[in-house]
Protein backbone atom coordinates (compact mmCIF):
# COMPACT_ATOMS: atom_id res chain seq x y z
CA UNK A 1 0.00 0.00 0.00
CA UNK A 2 1.05 3.69 -1.00
CA UNK A 3 0.20 6.73 0.53
CA UNK A 4 1.85 9.63 -1.34
CA UNK A 5 5.48 8.90 0.40
CA UNK A 6 4.28 6.20 2.95
CA UNK A 7 4.58 3.00 2.10
CA UNK A 8 2.71 0.38 4.15
CA UNK A 9 3.06 -3.50 3.99
CA UNK A 10 1.53 -5.81 6.30
CA UNK A 11 3.60 -8.17 8.21
CA UNK A 12 2.08 -12.03 9.21
CA UNK A 13 3.32 -12.85 12.80
CA UNK A 14 0.44 -15.95 12.44
CA UNK A 15 -2.91 -16.52 12.83
CA UNK A 16 -5.77 -17.22 14.67
CA UNK A 17 -8.86 -19.68 14.06
CA UNK A 18 -11.73 -19.18 15.84
CA UNK A 19 -15.35 -20.83 15.29
CA UNK A 20 -16.69 -17.69 13.82
CA UNK A 21 -20.29 -18.04 15.98
CA UNK A 22 -17.73 -17.86 19.38
CA UNK A 23 -15.99 -14.75 17.98
CA UNK A 24 -18.94 -11.93 18.35
CA UNK A 25 -21.83 -11.38 19.83
CA UNK A 26 -24.88 -8.99 18.85
CA UNK A 27 -25.67 -5.58 20.75
CA UNK A 28 -22.24 -5.62 22.75
CA UNK A 29 -19.52 -7.75 22.98
CA UNK A 30 -20.78 -8.79 26.44
CA UNK A 31 -23.60 -10.49 28.37
CA UNK A 32 -26.76 -7.38 27.56
CA UNK A 33 -26.11 -8.92 23.54
CA UNK A 34 -26.73 -12.56 22.19
CA UNK A 35 -24.61 -14.72 20.67
CA UNK A 36 -24.32 -15.17 16.74
CA UNK A 37 -24.90 -18.71 14.83
CA UNK A 38 -24.26 -19.84 11.85
CA UNK A 39 -27.44 -17.96 9.98
CA UNK A 40 -25.97 -14.64 11.24
CA UNK A 41 -23.25 -15.49 9.58
CA UNK A 42 -24.70 -16.81 5.92
CA UNK A 43 -24.91 -12.94 4.33
CA UNK A 44 -21.07 -12.50 5.58
CA UNK A 45 -19.55 -15.91 4.36
CA UNK A 46 -16.89 -13.72 2.54
CA UNK A 47 -15.11 -13.05 5.74
CA UNK A 48 -15.03 -16.53 6.04
CA UNK A 49 -12.45 -19.87 5.34
CA UNK A 50 -13.54 -22.15 2.94
CA UNK A 51 -14.04 -24.29 5.80
CA UNK A 52 -16.36 -22.06 7.46
CA UNK A 53 -13.70 -20.96 10.30
CA UNK A 54 -12.48 -17.11 11.15
CA UNK A 55 -8.94 -17.05 10.06
CA UNK A 56 -7.86 -13.55 11.84
CA UNK A 57 -4.22 -12.57 10.83
CA UNK A 58 -2.00 -12.06 13.57
CA UNK A 59 1.31 -9.13 13.05
CA UNK A 60 1.69 -5.79 12.06
CA UNK A 61 2.76 -2.87 9.45
CA UNK A 62 5.83 -1.80 8.53
CA UNK A 63 5.52 1.86 7.68
CA UNK A 64 8.41 3.45 6.05
CA UNK A 65 7.91 7.47 6.30
CA UNK A 66 10.69 9.79 5.75
CA UNK A 67 13.70 8.36 7.78
CA UNK A 68 11.44 6.21 10.15
CA UNK A 69 10.57 2.46 9.89
CA UNK A 70 7.86 1.88 11.88
CA UNK A 71 6.36 -1.37 13.22
CA UNK A 72 2.94 -1.19 13.96
CA UNK A 73 2.05 -3.80 16.69
CA UNK A 74 4.67 -6.48 17.08
CA UNK A 75 2.83 -9.64 16.63
CA UNK A 76 2.18 -12.02 19.43
CA UNK A 77 5.73 -13.71 19.39
CA UNK A 78 6.81 -17.60 19.79
CA UNK A 79 3.23 -18.87 20.52
CA UNK A 80 1.09 -21.72 19.90
CA UNK A 81 -1.48 -22.13 22.43
CA UNK A 82 -5.25 -22.23 21.84
CA UNK A 83 -6.83 -20.88 18.74
CA UNK A 84 -3.69 -18.57 18.33
CA UNK A 85 -0.16 -19.24 16.45
CA UNK A 86 2.29 -17.05 15.92
CA UNK A 87 6.52 -16.63 15.40
CA UNK A 88 7.06 -15.79 12.09
CA UNK A 89 7.24 -12.27 12.25
CA UNK A 90 10.87 -11.29 12.74
CA UNK A 91 11.34 -14.11 9.44
CA UNK A 92 8.36 -11.96 7.63
CA UNK A 93 10.54 -8.56 8.25
CA UNK A 94 13.38 -9.85 6.88
CA UNK A 95 12.08 -11.04 3.75
CA UNK A 96 10.93 -7.36 3.37
CA UNK A 97 14.96 -6.04 3.49
CA UNK A 98 14.21 -4.71 7.25
CA UNK A 99 16.03 -6.22 10.65
CA UNK A 100 15.33 -5.75 14.00
CA UNK A 101 18.27 -3.20 14.37
CA UNK A 102 16.41 -0.83 11.72
CA UNK A 103 12.88 -0.62 13.27
CA UNK A 104 13.23 2.98 14.38
CA UNK A 105 9.92 3.33 15.94
CA UNK A 106 7.96 0.17 17.58
CA UNK A 107 4.32 1.99 17.83
CA UNK A 108 1.58 -0.08 19.93
CA UNK A 109 -2.46 0.46 19.14
CA UNK A 110 -3.25 -0.88 22.36
CA UNK A 111 -1.52 -3.31 25.07
CA UNK A 112 -2.87 -6.96 24.39
CA UNK A 113 -0.98 -9.76 24.03
CA UNK A 114 -1.37 -10.35 20.80
CA UNK A 115 0.14 -6.97 19.72
CA UNK A 116 3.08 -7.05 21.83
CA UNK A 117 4.58 -10.51 21.61
CA UNK A 118 8.20 -9.16 19.75
CA UNK A 119 8.26 -5.90 22.00
CA UNK A 120 10.56 -8.25 24.16
CA UNK A 121 12.01 -11.67 24.03
CA UNK A 122 13.55 -13.06 27.49
CA UNK A 123 13.44 -10.08 28.71
CA UNK A 124 15.66 -8.57 25.72
CA UNK A 125 14.70 -5.78 23.43
CA UNK A 126 14.01 -7.24 20.41
CA UNK A 127 14.10 -4.16 18.40
CA UNK A 128 17.35 -2.71 20.30
CA UNK A 129 17.27 1.13 18.72
CA UNK A 130 13.68 1.54 18.61
CA UNK A 131 11.48 3.83 20.54
CA UNK A 132 8.27 2.15 21.49
CA UNK A 133 5.30 4.27 21.67
CA UNK A 134 1.63 3.36 23.37
CA UNK A 135 -1.21 5.67 24.62
CA UNK A 136 -0.75 6.57 28.44
CA UNK A 137 -4.18 5.19 29.29
CA UNK A 138 -2.94 1.40 28.47
CA UNK A 139 0.05 1.84 29.83
CA UNK A 140 -1.48 2.43 33.18
CA UNK A 141 -4.15 -0.20 32.63
CA UNK A 142 -1.46 -2.78 31.84
CA UNK A 143 1.60 -2.17 33.66
CA UNK A 144 1.62 -3.43 35.90
CA UNK A 145 -1.72 -4.70 36.68
CA UNK A 146 -1.84 -6.81 34.07
CA UNK A 147 1.12 -9.87 34.76
CA UNK A 148 1.55 -10.98 30.76
CA UNK A 149 1.56 -7.31 29.51
CA UNK A 150 3.94 -6.39 32.65
CA UNK A 151 6.48 -9.17 32.08
CA UNK A 152 6.42 -8.47 28.29
CA UNK A 153 6.95 -4.66 28.63
CA UNK A 154 8.62 -4.05 31.82
CA UNK A 155 11.93 -3.95 29.78
CA UNK A 156 11.02 -1.21 27.77
CA UNK A 157 9.68 1.29 30.02
CA UNK A 158 12.78 3.67 29.67
CA UNK A 159 12.30 3.54 26.01
CA UNK A 160 8.67 4.05 26.37
CA UNK A 161 6.82 7.20 24.92
CA UNK A 162 3.32 7.62 25.53
CA UNK A 163 0.85 9.98 24.36
CA UNK A 164 -2.30 11.69 25.74
CA UNK A 165 -3.78 12.92 22.88
CA UNK A 166 -4.12 13.44 19.51
CA UNK A 167 -1.77 14.17 17.67
CA UNK A 168 1.04 13.92 14.89
CA UNK A 169 3.47 11.34 16.39
CA UNK A 170 5.76 11.06 13.67
CA UNK A 171 5.98 12.47 10.04
CA UNK A 172 3.13 11.67 8.21
CA UNK A 173 1.27 9.33 11.21
CA UNK A 174 -1.16 10.93 13.14
CA UNK A 175 -2.80 8.91 16.49
CA UNK A 176 -6.15 9.15 17.02
CA UNK A 177 -7.99 8.23 20.38
CA UNK A 178 -10.40 5.85 20.19
CA UNK A 179 -11.00 3.77 23.31
CA UNK A 180 -13.27 0.94 24.70
CA UNK A 181 -11.70 -2.12 23.37
CA UNK A 182 -9.15 -1.05 26.06
CA UNK A 183 -8.75 2.40 27.45
CA UNK A 184 -6.05 3.56 25.20
CA UNK A 185 -6.87 1.91 22.14
CA UNK A 186 -5.62 3.94 19.29
CA UNK A 187 -6.13 4.74 15.22
CA UNK A 188 -3.27 5.16 13.01
CA UNK A 189 -3.96 8.27 10.36
CA UNK A 190 -1.29 7.98 7.80
CA UNK A 191 -1.28 11.33 5.38
CA UNK A 192 1.36 11.98 2.40
CA UNK A 193 -0.05 14.61 -0.10
CA UNK A 194 -3.47 14.29 -0.95
CA UNK A 195 -4.04 10.51 0.09
CA UNK A 196 -4.74 8.90 3.74
CA UNK A 197 -5.06 5.66 4.62
CA UNK A 198 -5.99 4.22 8.75
CA UNK A 199 -4.79 1.42 10.59
CA UNK A 200 -7.40 0.07 12.92
CA UNK A 201 -5.85 -1.43 15.52
CA UNK A 202 -8.30 -4.04 17.23
CA UNK A 203 -11.41 -1.24 17.13
CA UNK A 204 -12.69 -3.69 14.97
CA UNK A 205 -11.53 -7.15 14.44
CA UNK A 206 -13.37 -8.82 11.47
CA UNK A 207 -15.06 -5.87 8.85
CA UNK A 208 -18.16 -7.28 9.26
CA UNK A 209 -18.43 -4.82 12.47
CA UNK A 210 -18.59 -2.05 9.93
CA UNK A 211 -21.14 -3.52 7.98
CA UNK A 212 -23.57 -4.07 10.44
CA UNK A 213 -23.35 -1.39 14.27
CA UNK A 214 -24.87 -4.03 16.31
CA UNK A 215 -22.01 -6.69 15.87
CA UNK A 216 -19.18 -7.03 18.80
CA UNK A 217 -16.26 -8.84 19.01
CA UNK A 218 -15.90 -10.34 22.22
CA UNK A 219 -13.24 -9.09 24.60
CA UNK A 220 -13.56 -5.13 24.63
CA UNK A 221 -12.86 -3.75 27.82
CA UNK A 222 -15.70 -1.05 27.88
CA UNK A 223 -18.05 -2.97 25.45
CA UNK A 224 -20.62 0.08 25.08
CA UNK A 225 -17.81 2.71 24.84
CA UNK A 226 -16.32 0.11 21.99
CA UNK A 227 -19.48 0.22 20.23
CA UNK A 228 -19.86 3.85 20.53
CA UNK A 229 -16.24 4.57 18.72
CA UNK A 230 -17.22 1.95 16.51
CA UNK A 231 -19.97 3.21 15.23
CA UNK A 232 -18.51 6.36 14.96
CA UNK A 233 -15.89 5.34 12.28
CA UNK A 234 -18.17 3.32 10.47
CA UNK A 235 -20.32 6.50 9.84
CA UNK A 236 -17.11 8.68 8.70
CA UNK A 237 -15.74 5.71 6.62
CA UNK A 238 -18.91 5.24 4.79
CA UNK A 239 -18.65 8.45 3.37
CA UNK A 240 -15.10 8.46 2.30
CA UNK A 241 -13.04 6.07 0.18
CA UNK A 242 -10.17 6.24 2.56
CA UNK A 243 -8.71 2.55 2.44
CA UNK A 244 -8.34 1.11 6.31
CA UNK A 245 -6.78 -2.26 7.37
CA UNK A 246 -7.04 -3.47 11.56
CA UNK A 247 -4.30 -5.55 12.90
CA UNK A 248 -6.44 -8.80 12.34
CA UNK A 249 -8.00 -8.53 9.00
CA UNK A 250 -7.21 -11.43 6.74
CA UNK A 251 -3.83 -11.46 4.77
CA UNK A 252 -3.70 -8.10 6.37
CA UNK A 253 -5.44 -6.67 3.44
CA UNK A 254 -6.91 -3.13 3.27
CA UNK A 255 -10.21 -2.51 2.30
CA UNK A 256 -12.67 0.38 2.08
CA UNK A 257 -16.18 0.92 3.48
CA UNK A 258 -18.85 1.80 1.03
CA UNK A 259 -22.48 3.11 1.42
CA UNK A 260 -25.31 2.34 -0.76
CA UNK A 261 -29.18 1.24 -1.15
CA UNK A 262 -29.49 1.74 2.25
CA UNK A 263 -26.66 -0.53 3.45
CA UNK A 264 -23.09 -0.78 3.60
CA UNK A 265 -20.31 -2.82 1.59
CA UNK A 266 -16.44 -4.24 2.19
CA UNK A 267 -14.70 -3.51 -1.00
CA UNK A 268 -10.73 -4.77 -1.39
ZN1 LIG B 1 -5.75 -8.21 18.95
Amino acid sequence: MQIGDITVDGVVDGIARAVPSEAFRWGAGDSAGRGLDDADWEPHRQFLADDGMLEMALGGFLVRTGDHVVLVDAGIGVFDRGVFKGGAMLDNLRAQGVAPEDVTDVVFTHLHFDHTGWATRDGELVFPNATYRCDAADWEHFVPHDERATRKLTPVADRMQTWDSDHTLLPGIDVRRAPGHTPGSTILVMSSGTSRAMLLGDVVHCPVELLDDEWATIGDVDPVLAKQTRTALARELESTDIPVAAAHFQGLEFGRLLAGEGRRTWSV
